[in-house]
């Protein structure tokens, strides 16, 4: 029994009240494994840690069902197993640098946060992060994790090479530059076809970023020139809470080039360029956030909006996000803008960003660049929850697809049918894994039917 319906259960019985004063005296009920965001509870306490590759080897070998767990940061319940889980935290490889190949292999579990110092030392750099480097790379390459940017695709599509422990105990190693038809099956895995237990990520010459804000650009200018403020920098967000046809910020970050940059003059469309540091979310502290107002740094300090070592957007919080076609943007966006008196009251924040087409199979961007509708809401998962078909329907001609970490209440044949190459990711994963070792409810119903 978990912990909500546990008090759910006292509080029929009368027990809530025990247990208040319980906790009046200083005695709380142990806290139970759960995600990030703390909005799910997973079904088991059961979690091996490996310390060595051999030990994750033995776990996989002689254990009936388990998931991976990564950072915990997904929002719904795609990493919940009710079995077993294997963390692959306590493994600590240095990260191996092929300065000639231009490639980093590292330690599954890592995070970007401790990869990107790292590589930033030895002159090299990622293409892009998400909004914050806190997360796995294993956990955001298996979802389709995105920064922005309309060149930029995925943080998966920059994976050259993984190393996947499967079902039986046996080591498959998938490369981009050896071929192979299932690479780019495996790269975006929703964690289905077992361990990642090493990935090489494509790295670049080390470079700088600035980043700028403005405030309150008319939502008019977005239906006007969505494509311009998009390709002004490397990396363009939009943030609005959609009241008052208001994009509350946008934020641009630009590479320093020395060639064509940004040009931040006072006003971009209507916007005004702040004046001091600014949280997406304005009422909050900037001191979360990545410098701002111009001032050059290095790249992983810049792409993602929050600092590592701080705690990322709201903390109590849901989040939802869906993938439409970049041709369809405009339509999209304003679809959504007709649902803000709904809307506005359970959010905190909205964010829309662009990212480029991609060839892996499972990606929400697979085969088309793609603007992402993102949701950062309120903790009410009911009143979300009420909210997210009307959201689905409205967004369903533009065939939306949902990030594979985030909530949704899509009906699985639907979700299924947005996806052309499914059948062979589930013919991948049933040769991988045929007992189905890695799955678990969230992928039994959204991707195996069964
Ligand atoms: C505050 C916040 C901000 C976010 N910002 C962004 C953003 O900017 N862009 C974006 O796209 N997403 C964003 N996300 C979502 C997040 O990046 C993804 O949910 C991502 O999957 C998190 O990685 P994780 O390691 O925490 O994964 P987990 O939640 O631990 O696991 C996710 C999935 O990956 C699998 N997995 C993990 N490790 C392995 C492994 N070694 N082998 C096989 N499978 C594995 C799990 O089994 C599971 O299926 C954000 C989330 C939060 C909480």
């Amino acid at each position: 029994m978990n912990k909500r319906t546990f008090l759910q259960l006292g509080a029929a019985a009368g027990l809530e009240s025990w247990l208040r004063r319980l906790a009046a005296w200083g005695v709380t009920m142990p806290e139970r494994l759960h995600n990030w965001a703390g909005n799910i509870e997973y079904s088991t306490e059961n979690l091996y840690a490996a310390k060595t590759f051999e030990e994750a080897r033995e776990y996989v070998k002689k254990t009936e069902k388990l998931k991976v767990l990564g950072t915990r940061h997904c929002f719904n319940t795609i990493a919940d197993s009710k079995v077993a889980f294997l963390s692959l935290t306590e493994m600590h490889d240095d990260p191996v640098l092929d300065a000639e190949a231009r490639t980093v292999t590292v330690d599954a579990n890592m995070t970007y946060g401790k990869l990107a110092p790292w590589l930033e030392a030895k002159g090299f750099a990622l293409h892009n992060l998400a909004s914050l480097p806190h997360i796995s790379v294993a956990g955001a390459i298996s979802t389709g994790t995105h920064g922005s940017g309309e060149k930029n695709g995925s943080l998966a599509t920059v994976v050259r090479g993984l190393q996947l422990l499967t079902a039986g105990g046996e080591v498959v190693e998938f490369s981009r530059e050896k071929g192979g038809p299932f690479f780019h099956g495996a790269v975006v895995g929703l964690g289905a076809l077992g361990a990642v237990t090493k990935v090489t990520l494509e790295v670049q010459p080390t470079y700088q970023v600035r980043q700028w804000v403005y405030q309150n650009m008319p939502l008019e200018a977005v239906r006007a020139h969505f494509n311009e403020i998009q390709a002004s920098g490397y990396s363009v967000s939009l943030f609005t809470d959609w009241r008052n046809k208001n994009v509350n910020e946008v934020w641009i970050k630009d590479r320093v080039s020395g060639g064509k940059e940004f040009a931040a003059n006072p006003e971009l469309f209507g916007g005004k360029l702040a004046t001091k540091n600014l949280h997406p979310i304005a009422s909050l502290s900037a001191e979360n956030c990545t410098e701002q107002m111009g001032v050059p740094g290095p790249w992983y300090e810049r792409l993602p909006h929050f600092k590592m070592g701080f705690m990322p957007s709201a903390g109590k919080e849901l989040q939802s996000e869906f993938f439409v076609p970049r041709k369809a943007a405009v339509e999209a966006i304003f679809a959504v803008e007709r649902l803000h008196e709904k809307i506005s009251p359970h959010l905190l924040i909205t964010e829309i960003r662009t990212i480029a087409a991609d060839q892996l199979w499972m990606s929400p961007a697979y085969q088309q660049d793609a603007v992402t509708i993102h949701f950062t809401w309120q903790q009410d998962w009911p009143a979300v929850k009420a909210l997210l078909p009307e959201i689905e329907r409205v967004l369903a001609p533009f065939g939306a697809r949902p990030h594979w970490g985030k909530l949704f209440t899509m009906a699985p044949a639907e979700l299924r049918a947005r996806y052309q190459k499914l059948p062979e990711f589930v013919g991948l994963a049933r040769k991988l894994d045929p007992q189905g070792k890695f799955r678990n409810e969230f992928l039994n119903a959204n991707i195996f039917a069964d």
